[in-house]
């Protein structure tokens, strides 16, 4: 088991990814579970079915009783409906200012548990369980919300965690889509930080079907590269932003097609492959690493058909829709070389030409 500190202004807590990090409620955590009232877990139906005995015994243990509510599996938990739900339940079951919650799902369970745990009460403490490879990016940063009729993480907070203990074992259920979710966060965090770490996957060949002794020490240089942006930038002001990239492409073509058909982080990765272009042409990277990343992307079984689906009419208003522009200008994060990411603002006009050009390199390579 490893772990990893996070300094959040004068917040800090621990990181630990590995193999039984449950077993740390009774001896890391005892002290602060003797200091809450009440103890309760916030599943994703999914995980619950079949991970929630492994935490469960963890905590009884500690002699502590625990109350769980289930939530349904992955993004539909994020349901204004469901976020009402989980605070009637705390109500109901006498939660107090003291009492703590449990996030125990992918990032989805984690940012309405969050997001419940910052708004009980104006704010209780939560500690993070995340059960995906994705959440490595999502259970650290403070970043909670829920999902609006009218937009995805549309109503939200920052509200920093407690721990987080990230158990690998759940891992080995983790369908492979999501599996390849969580690896083009990680690869995204390599592309933003550290050229030779970049080179190193790249060229690994067990990237989409990772072991878990392989996976853990990635995890925690990628949940590192988090720590320290989130560190600097709590509320994305500034380098927060980096961690973005290829997420404005990526986001419309999520949006696009309905979030559901592709996993957030297969969108990302296409996402990526435009910003690449992008960065091509205001940067400094290697000759054709645009067709380099692709062909990487390709072997390991990410998809790039839905950049046909839709028109650039159709992937610029879910663009111009997004968080992160501001006053209807597009902002792109780019890199200038491998691990020097800067943002650029990008007109329409130049949007629409990288977009035909990457349908264009796209066919020309034959990576669909
Ligand atoms: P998810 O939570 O929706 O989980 C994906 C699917 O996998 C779900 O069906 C879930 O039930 C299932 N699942 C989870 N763990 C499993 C396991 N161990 N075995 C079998 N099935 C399992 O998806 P995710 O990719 O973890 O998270 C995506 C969410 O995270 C989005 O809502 C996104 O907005 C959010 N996010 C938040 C931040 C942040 O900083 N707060 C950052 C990135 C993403
Ligand atoms: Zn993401």
């Amino acid at each position: 088991m490893e772990k990893l500190t996070v300094s959040v202004r004068d917040h800090r807590y621990d990181v630990y990814v590995g193999s039984k990090t449950y077993e740390l409620f009774a001896t890391e955590y005892a002290e602060l579970l003797k200091s809450t009232d009440k103890i309760g877990i916030i599943a994703d139906a999914h995980v619950a079915e079949v991970h929630l005995p492994l935490l469960q015994d963890a905590l009884a243990s500690t002699g502590r009783e625990v109350s769980v509510h289930i939530v349904p599996g992955g993004e539909s938990c994020k349901m204004p409906e469901v976020y009402v739900a989980c605070q009637s339940f705390l109500l109901q079951e006498g939660f107090t200012r003291n009492s703590l919650l449990i996030a125990f799902g992918g990032g989805a369970c984690g940012d309405l548990t969050g997001f419940v745990a910052a708004t009980f009460m104006r704010g209780i403490r939560f500690i993070q369980c995340p059960t995906t490879v994705l959440a490595h990016d999502s259970a650290v940063g403070g970043k909670t919300a829920i999902n609006m009729p009218e937009g995805k993480n549309m109503v939200g907070s920052f509200h920093q965690p407690t721990a987080v203990l990230f158990d690998t074992d759940v891992f080995k259920t983790l369908p492979a889509s999501e599996m390849r979710s969580g690896m083009a966060e990680l690869v995204k965090h390599a592309f933003i930080s550290d050229a030779t770490w970049t080179e190193e996957l790249l060229e690994e060949k067990q990237f989409s079907a990772p072991s878990i002794k392989w996976l853990e020490p990635q995890l925690l240089r990628g949940i590192g590269v988090k720590a320290q942006i989130v560190g600097e930038d709590e509320f994305e002001h500034s380098t927060r932003k980096y961690l973005n990239f290829g997420h404005t492409f990526g986001h419309a073509v999520e949006a696009a097609s309905g979030f559901g058909s592709l996993s957030h982080g297969e969108c990302v990765m296409i996402g990526m492959g435009y910003a690449f272009l992008l960065s091509e042409k205001h940067g400094h990277l290697p000759a054709d690493f645009t067709g380099r990343y692709l062909r990487f992307a390709k072997r390991n079984g990410y998809t790039f058909k839905p950049v046909f689906n839709y028109s650039f009419e159709e992937l610029l208003s879910y663009m111009q829709k997004d968080k992160k522009a501001s006053f209807g200008k597009m902002n792109f994060v780019l890199l200038k070389q491998l691990g020097q990411p800067f943002v650029k603002e990008i007109s329409t006009g130049e949007c629409q030409q990288a977009f035909e050009e990457f349908k264009e390199k796209l066919e020309r390579e034959e990576i669909v």
